[in-house]
């Protein structure tokens, strides 16, 4: 058997891929048929693929890639640590150097008393810390019973049983037997899709104020904590009216409920800010972290928890960890990460310079006849798509299919695009450059004219209802 290399042709390579490898959140016996496409490098914001194509990465890999492909400084630093101390573990009282270096530097950048870390392997791994962390937190205190986690349909917090559970993903639910036993989901703060005739304002409120109502009839002594990402990600984008998250800070205050910020998108400069609740103003008490942790160089993950929590928890053996958590190689690598970020000042960068950049382009998309709102938070954005835009109405056609064709002529034209229903949505590396935002959205405009003309072709310019 020769060895399997970027060499091989494309076909032969896409054979072997669909003889072994099962691919996540995918119809393996469709990507049999089509092939999946090989990336095979990367520098910057661009992709190769196996053919030689060159690829606008509007999606940062998967929303992780912060500070762009290629960084050697990030190969020598995991060199060095893995000739130094491959692996240690941090059970049973030991720790090690990168570990420590790493959760002092994330006390550093969290806000408030956010001054203590749990590492994990992954956003997944980090949520499912969190549920028991919050339930153990109220059982050492003496309310056992308060153990019900809020979330929101339509919200994405990981793949694994219990961060699946709190995810509001139906089709993830419909799978395995999610969710666990007391999550509770509550609606989505999505104006363009749910908001009917009130105001986006309005709107946020009677959404925020869906949290009370659900802490009144579970009760208060039930519920312990609240999770929601600042901006839902995978969920489309969603940014949320601005009066959504003053009204849950408040609601957590008033009831006595722990606020956990999913910052796993959100965090590390994805929004103009270290952390996406900075962006949308709220406290939270524990904070995930994973993906622009180590802008994916390394998979890590971990909650940063504000002194209260940490202190209860520290009181009795926490019975949680991973053979990874704090893994020397992923918390060097991160802490070299943390270092480009701040030092090259693009956070700051994303606030002040190309985020504005990128917010006059995409929403420029708006004008498109194809296009409702056109939403943009730092640099995260989204547009939903639409056959007519005054009555924000969602196609004829099954959610998702204009979606899908729309995502189609991205990659035909060399850009990365996700497509979430009937939602455009990027995510690109934060070091982007303002000539690379213009070539992204002179592409994405150029798909949506494609996907304009393939829908007039197909007579699937038909509005629907909502349902
Ligand atoms: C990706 C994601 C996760 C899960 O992280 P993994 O590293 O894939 O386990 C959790 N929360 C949010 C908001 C995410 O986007």
């Amino acid at each position: 058997m020769p060895q399997i290399s970027n060499h091989m042709p494309t076909a032969e390579l896409q054979a072997l891929d669909a003889a072994h490898h099962m691919h996540p959140f995918t119809t393996n016996d469709e990507l049999t048929q089509k092939g999946a496409r090989i990336i095979t490098r990367a520098d910057g914001v661009w992709l190769t693929d196996s053919d030689g194509n060159r690829i606008l990465d509007g999606m940062a890999g998967l929303w992780c890639m912060n500070i762009g492909y290629g960084r050697s400084e990030l190969a020598d630093v995991a060199a060095r640590q893995m000739r130094e101390l491959p692996y240690y573990n941090t059970f049973f009282q030991t720790t090690h150097v990168p570990a420590i270096a790493l959760a002092q530097r994330l006390a550093e950048l969290a806000p408030g008393d956010l001054n203590h870390v749990f590492f994990a392997g992954s956003g997944s791994e980090a949520n499912d810390t969190n549920i028991r962390m919050a339930r153990t937190y109220w059982q050492i205190k003496g309310q056992p019973q308060k153990n019900i986690i809020i979330s929101r349909w339509n919200g994405y917090h990981g793949s694994s049983v219990g961060s699946g559970s709190l995810g509001g993903m139906k089709g993830m639910h419909a799978q395995g037997g999610l969710p666990i036993p007391d999550i509770h989901h509550i609606n989505q703060p999505d104006w363009w899709s749910e908001g009917g005739e009130q105001s986006p304002e309005e709107f946020g409120l009677a959404r925020a104020r869906e949290l009370e109502q659900a802490i009144e009839t579970l009760g208060a002594d039930r519920v312990a904590a609240f999770i929601a990402e600042p901006v839902q990600g995978a969920g489309g984008v969603i940014i949320p009216p601005a009066t959504y998250w003053p009204e849950i800070q408040r609601i957590c205050d008033d009831h006595d409920i722990l606020l956990i910020a999913d910052e796993v998108i959100c965090g590390f400069g994805r929004t103009g800010n270290w952390f996406g609740s900075q962006t949308t103003g709220w406290r939270p008490h524990i904070m995930t972290i994973a993906k622009g942790l180590s802008s994916g160089y390394q998979p890590i993950g971990g909650s940063i928890v504000c002194d209260e929590v940490a202190s209860v928890i520290g009181g009795e053996e926490f019975n949680h960890g991973y053979t990874y958590s704090g893994h020397p190689v992923a918390a060097a690598v991160a802490l070299e990460n943390l270092r480009i970020l701040d030092e090259e000042g693009i956070v700051t960068r994303v606030a002040e310079d190309t985020g504005p950049h990128l917010r006059a382009a995409w929403e420029s998309l708006a004008d498109h006849p194809l296009v409702g709102e056109a939403k943009i938070i730092g640099m995260m954005a989204s547009i939903a798509l639409t056959p007519d835009k005054s009555a924000r109405a969602p196609f004829a056609a099954e959610a998702g299919t204009v979606g899908y064709i729309c995502r189609e002529r991205c990659f035909a034209n060399n850009l990365v695009m996700r497509h979430v229903g009937d939602r455009m949505i990027i995510s690109p590396p934060l070091v982007i450059s303002k000539q690379e935002i213009d070539t992204l959205v002179e592409r994405a405009r150029r798909s949506l004219d494609e996907t304009h003309a393939a829908l007039k072709e197909q007579g699937l310019m038909k509005a629907g209802t909502r349902d």
